[in-house]
């Protein structure tokens, strides 16, 4: 199989991860996921027991005094997202999670793209792109991961120093996705 490959995981895979891991977001994921999907957010979005986030990289949020995390609803008795289509691919592909554009992806100092080997075991495959334009959309979109990211942490700061006691549906308007 040829693993250099710009559409892998679509041509090759049928969202192994996808229904393998628990997709954590971030408040700017959420947005933009909200602004695509003609549905109630409370319908695709869930918090999750923060033990979940072993990777210290979304910030944990107390929602009614429970220490959780934001992420991508499960379909029902299952661990598969939400949002992976019958077809194996993913139905909101145009404004996925910046995790999901990334995965399984890093970027060293030097601004290489690196596999997080070591952090995660469910990319069975060791693809890689193929075209520079490829390379360069991952690479961007780490860039941007990051950025927002901090975004994100400054918003979960806010809330929990004022909105703790207030619930989801509080939440996700303080955000800007409701
Ligand atoms: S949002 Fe799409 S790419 Fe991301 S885990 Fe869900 S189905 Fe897969
Ligand atoms: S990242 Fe790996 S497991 Fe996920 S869809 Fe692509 S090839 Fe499959």
């Amino acid at each position: 199989m040829d693993e250099h490959d710009d559409d892998f995981c679509m041509n090759k895979c049928d969202g192994h991860c996808c229904s393998s891991y628990t997709v954590l977001i971030t408040s700017e994921d959420a947005i933009r996921i909200s602004q695509g999907v003609k549905l109630d957010p409370e319908e695709y979005l869930v918090i999750y027991d923060s033990s979940v986030e072993n990777q210290n990289f979304y910030p944990t949020i107390t929602i009614q005094e429970n220490n959780v995390v934001l992420g991508i609803r499960f379909k029902p008795d299952s661990t598969t997202c939400f949002f992976l289509g019958d077809n194996g691919l993913c139905s909101i592909h145009e404004f996925k999670p910046r995790v999901c554009q990334t995965y399984p992806f890093t970027m060293d100092v030097e601004g290489n793209l690196i596999r997080m080997e070591g952090l995660s075991e469910v990319c069975p495959y060791q693809w890689w792109p193929h075209s520079s334009e490829m390379t360069e959309r991952i690479r961007s979109n780490l860039l941007a991961s990051w950025k927002e990211i901090k975004i994100y942490r400054e918003k979960a700061m806010a809330w929990n120093k004022n909105g703790k006691n207030g619930d989801f549906t509080e939440f996700l308007k303080f955000i800007g996705c409701k």
